[in-house]
């Protein structure tokens, strides 16, 4: 499903008279419409939200307002997903722009997961626990589900992976190499020793049987473009000049970028560090844009700057605008229409479910 072309009276609208519409449309429609937004979209849009937040805490806000009978997700396909999975079949979850997906969890294809599961099954391993980023989607949830494992955030990555381990021999990671990386790592495992990486486009992962055997955690070959950029010439860069600044960076950076920050969490941690730090703080950021920016605009007696020079924005995210936002509740209004609604098959969402309630009842 692609997104269709907006109509022309919205096309041909001034930006302030988008905004105008926007406020018009969400006073009018309060009453049955939540709209939810992720730290990555603009101001321009996440000014409409009414409740912000990371993946986890925006899904978790979609099941606490069940009188809500439309939810709008400001963020991507797999959030909106995983807004439908766990919301009641009264509700209807709507992504304004349908192109914005994440390149990371579409770098995990069921079809690969299950061919690398026939590979390992075949070796005669068993005890395998698959654990999934939130950030994949709801097929690959739904694999996982299915083989008793369970979704994590980058929030309660350690504590998932340690359940992991304590319940299996092996743990598949997916779909971010990264996160996987760092978190096997904080729980213990050494990387090189315990750990491989496995390349769904080769046989086995790219491994011989004996590793693969051996290895505690096989980490998926995905990772997140925006995260992935930080840099450790980066981090030195920042410290020669500025030896006072704190660096913070999101887990799915590289171990090496991680293990040089003074500081690793997720988005929400990220926030809270920087906000409970005292006036007069410097901070480097290893996230994306439009939330570094937005940090450094509401926390003005601090210093908070990127990490890099050159910062991406989550492009996929960012396909997410305010006209699209405004076709949407414009619809909703007019003609009680909801547009773009994401809805996952029911199959595929009792499946995710279970693996996306043992998560949560575990954390
Ligand atoms: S920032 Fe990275 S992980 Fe997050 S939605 Fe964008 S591509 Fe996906």
């Amino acid at each position: 499903m692609h997104q269709e072309p907006l109509p022309q009276y919205l096309l041909s609208m001034t930006d302030a008279a988008i905004q105008t519409l926007l406020f018009d449309r969400r006073k009018k429609l309060k009453d049955r419409c939540i709209i939810l937004g992720h730290h990555y979209q603009k101001d321009d849009v996440i000014i409409h939200a009414d409740f912000v937040g990371d993946s986890l805490k925006l899904a978790k806000a979609a099941t606490q307002y069940p009188d809500k009978q439309n939810i709008v997700f400001c963020g991507v396909h797999f959030m909106a997903e995983t807004a439908d999975i766990l919301t009641s079949d009264k509700q209807r979850v709507a992504l304004p722009e349908l192109d914005a997906g994440c390149d990371m969890a579409d770098m995990a294809k069921p079809a690969d997961i299950e061919k690398a599961w026939h590979e390992v099954n075949a070796l005669g391993i068993e005890h395998v626990i698959p654990v999934t980023y939130v950030n994949s989607s709801a097929a690959v949830k739904a694999f996982v589900g299915d083989h008793d494992g369970i979704v994590c955030t980058s929030g309660n990555a350690d504590q998932i992976v340690r359940w992991a381990l304590n319940r299996g021999q092996h743990v598949l990671f997916l779909p971010d190499q990264h996160l996987g990386r760092n978190v096997s790592k904080n729980v213990g495992l050494d990387p090189e020793r315990d750990m491989l990486l496995w390349d769904p486009t080769k046989s086995l992962g790219g491994h011989n049987a004996e590793n693969v055997k051996s290895s505690r955690v096989w980490l998926w070959k995905g990772h997140c473009p925006v995260h992935e950029e930080f840099t450790v010439a980066e981090i030195e860069d920042i410290r020669s000049r500025h030896p006072k600044m704190k660096i913070i960076v999101h887990p799915e950076c590289s171990m090496a970028v991680c293990d040089l920050a003074d500081a690793v969490g997720s988005t929400e941690k990220i926030i809270d560090t920087i906000t409970s730090s005292p006036p007069g703080s410097e901070w480097a950021v290893g996230t994306e844009k439009n939330l570094v920016e937005r940090l450094a605009k509401n926390l003005r007696d601090r210093t908070i700057v990127s990490l890099s020079p050159t910062p991406s924005v989550c492009s996929t995210m960012n396909k997410v605008t305010a006209r699209h936002l405004a076709w949407i509740l414009d619809e909703l209004y007019q003609k009680n229409i909801l547009r773009n609604q994401i809805k996952v098959e029911p199959a595929i969402s009792a499946s995710a479910k279970k693996a996306l309630i043992r998560m949560m009842e575990l954390s």
